[in-house]
Formats: structure tokens, C-alpha cells, sequence
């Protein structure tokens, strides 16, 4: 078979998998103490006071959502270019999103048009940290205290970033921050995903909307206990649960996330060097208050090939790389063009998204992967230029 790199794949060694068959030989599968050691690990190395894992990055923001009161009339604002997730789980709770735009660089939400897009109904601000870059949360926050809204940061993208001086998950700058561990994210569980925050209320909101809404603990109850067996419902929570065969996992990669982000920014070096100045496209940024974690490497095509990235997409993949485009502006999508959203809303994201190109990055891409995709790209724009 012919080469062919992926622009993003997990990296799981005999540690790990001698890790999660430890658990499939112990008594619990699920509910036992991984997922616990999982969560005290995560917010340890975050440097917030709790995590709750979930068993998705989605479902991890529908709790994170819930959690802070979303709910039927109110507005969020975050931006289209991420993932359908970030929105779709405001849809769940009949909330509406409101999109804003972007910078043309970063493709994060830009900062100085968020407060046009604010009125009475808006609640939360959902930053995503596009690629791994950070957004500027310092003025995120101070907009969204000037306002009264709450902050959720969408950090799928961003485990092992930092902010200032502060990692993506510390929550300094707002109350929850969400991760996934979806195989192509930066440490994986199969599925799953995270929510850290500091706030007591906030923290056992999560974990009650992550099992039915109920709570096992006699403090909280509203009614008398029966006896012993005794719990509670108290409002209408989900199976969102980990199992502890994933969070065993979770916890062997978070061993080495280290070590990834050092390989992802390597290969970055690499590549940025090699495409310095280049006519075709610009390569990512990395603006000062930003430690980028690199889940991926974007390009944006110039002026004079951004018509015809299908071409140049199809001739990439069929050389061997596994390029990815992210994202098609969410609002573009039918479901969302059918609730009213329009062509035209974003217009920078809109240029991105014609622009973008995910090049193969991941911790186990060797040099001469590296080097085989740096020269498949030069040798197939050198084809189109003719
Ligand atoms: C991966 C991702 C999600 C969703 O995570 P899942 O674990 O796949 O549910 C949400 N937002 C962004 C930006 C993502 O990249």
C-alpha cells in the first residue's frame, strides 16, 4: 500500500493498554475509583479545583451549559469555526446560539465585536481555542463581568495550552472549561470528554446532570431519607457517565501529554521553517499572550489559490497526506440554515473556511513524515502554479 499520513491520530502504548486490562481484571468496570483518579490528575495538572469527566467532549458541554442555567429564551454567543457540538449542545437545552465572527488569523472569536452581539436574553460566551490557540480570555472576561454572562471555554482543542501564564483548564478567566479526548484530540479515552471548574455549585451540578439528576448525598436532600438506600432526583440529569476502562486510559495519556505537546510543537518548527515566506499560503500564528498546543496545523491559502482549493485538496490526498479542512462555518449547515441562520453572517469565518487546510500533525509523525508532507505540499502547488 502506498503512503498515506492522517492529520491526526492517537498514540496509545503497551503502558496504556497494560493499564486498561488491569481494570477489565478488577472488580469495577465502571463507577470505581479511575474515574475519580482520573478527575483529581486532571485538575491537578490544569490547576483547578475540580474536574468531571464525562462521556463525551458533548456531552461535557451540555452539562457545562446546564450547569450555569442555559435554558429556553436565553442567547449564547460563541463562534461557527469549530466543531457542530459547541452549538448543537446550547440547541439541546432550546437555548439559540448567536454567532460572532472571527479573526482572520487565529480563527478565533474576535474579541472586539462580541459585545454588538450582546442583548437582555444573552447568558454565556463560549470561546473556542481554535487549533490549540488560545483566545484572548483577559478581555473575554472583562466584557463578560461588565455584562454579567457567565464563560464556558470550548478547550477540545486546547489540552496543554496556556494562557498567559496560566494552562487552558485553570479556569482563571472563566467558569468552566470543557475538553474531549476523542482519539484525534490531544490524549484520548475512545470517547470522553471534561469539565474543570473552581465553583463548589457548579461542580455538583455536573456531576448530578452526569447521573439522572440524582444526588447520593444526605446534605442535599429535599425529603426525609427512608433509610440508608436512600437517593434523590431532583431534576432531569443523563447516563453521561465514563466507564472506568476509559478513565484508566485517561490516565496513562495524561502521562504523556507532556512529551506530545513537545512533539506536536517539533514538528511545528519544522514545518514553519520550511514554509517561511512561502507565495501560497500563510502558516499559524502564535500571538504573544499564547502557548499554542497545535491540534492542528492550519494553513490558509493567498488570494491567488484560495479558488481552487478543491483541486489542491484532492491532489494532497491523493499523494499521501490526510489533509482536513476545519471547519465549514457551523451556520452553514442545512439544520441551521433551516432554524433562519444566513449566508453572509460571518464573513470572515466564511474566507477561512475557503482558505483553511489541516496539514498531518501528531506526536508519533516521524521526521521523514514530516519532511514527505513538506515536499508533497511544495511539489503539488508547484503543479498548479504550472
Ligand atoms: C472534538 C470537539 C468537540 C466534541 O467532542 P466529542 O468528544 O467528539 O464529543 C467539541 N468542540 C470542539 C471544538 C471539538 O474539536
Amino acid at each position: 500500500m502506498s503512503k498515506f499520513i492522517p492529520y491526526g491520530k492517537q498514540h496509545i502504548d503497551e503502558f496504556d493498554i497494560q493499564e486498561v486490562i488491569q481494570v477489565l481484571k478488577s472488580d469495577f468496570i465502571t463507577q470505581g475509583p479511575k474515574v475519580k483518579e482520573l478527575e483529581e490528575q486532571l485538575a491537578e495538572y490544569c490547576g483547578a479545583k475540580y474536574a468531571v469527566v464525562f462521556n463525551s467532549g458533548t456531552s461535557a458541554l451540555h452539562a457545562a451549559y446546564f450547569s450555569v442555567g442555559l435554558s429556553k429564551n436565553d442567547t449564547f454567543i460563541t463562534s461557527p469555526m469549530t466543531f457542530a457540538a459547541t452549538s448543537n449542545a446550547g440547541l439541546f437545552l432550546d437555548a439559540k446560539p448567536i454567532f460572532c465572527d472571527i479573526e482572520e488569523d487565529t480563527g478565533n472569536i474576535n474579541v472586539k465585536l462580541i459585545e454588538s452581539k450582546i442583548t437582555s436574553k444573552t447568558k454565556l460566551i463560549v470561546p473556542i481555542h481554535y487549533a490549540g490557540h488560545p483566545c484572548d480570555m483577559e478581555k473575554i472576561k472583562e466584557i463578560a463581568d461588565k455584562y454579567g454572562l457567565f464563560i464556558v471555554e470550548d478547550a477540545c482543542h486546547a489540552l496543554g495550552a496556556k494562557y498567559k501564564d496560566s494552562k487552558i483548564g485553570s479556569c482563571k478567566y472563566s467558569d468552566m472549561t470543557v475538553f474531549s479526548f476523542h482519539p484525534v484530540k490531544h490524549i484520548t479515552t475512545g470517547e470522553g470528554g471534561a469539565v474543570l471548574t473552581n465553583r463548589e455549585d457548579l461542580y455538583e451540578k455536573l456531576l448530578m446532570f452526569r447521573n439522572h439528576g440524582i444526588t447520593k448525598n444526605s446534605k442535599k436532600f429535599i425529603n426525609n431519607p427512608d433509610g440508608e438506600w436512600y437517593y434523590e432526583m431532583q431534576f432531569l440529569g443523563y447516563n453521561y457517565r465514563m466507564t472506568d476502562i476509559q478513565a484508566a486510559l485517561g490516565i496513562s495519556q495524561l502521562k504523556k501529554l507532556a512529551e506530545f505537546i513537545k512533539k506536536r510543537r517539533e514538528i511545528v518548527k519544522i514545518y514553519n521553517k520550511a514554509f517561511k515566506d512561502n507565495p501560497y499560503f500563510d502558516t499559524p500564528v502564535e500571538k504573544d499572550y499564547a502557548y499554542h498546543s497545535y491540534h492542528l496545523y492550519s494553513i490558509r491559502l493567498k488570494d491567488s489559490y484560495k479558488d481552487r482549493k478543491k483541486e489542491i485538496f484532492q491532489l494532497l490526498r491523493k499523494k499521501g497526506l490526510g489533509v482536513q479542512v476545519h471547519y465549514i462555518p457551523v451556520y452553514l449547515h442545512p439544520y441551521y440554515r433551516e432554524l433562519g441562520y444566513k449566508k453572509g453572517e460571518c464573513p470572515v469565518a466564511e474566507e477561512f473556511y475557503k482558505r483553511e487546510i489541516s496539514l498531518p500533525i501528531y506526536p508519533t509523525m516521524t521526521k521523514q513524515d514530516v519532511n514527505f508532507a513538506i515536499e508533497t505540499v511544495f511539489g503539488i502547488f508547484k503543479e498548479v502554479t504550472g
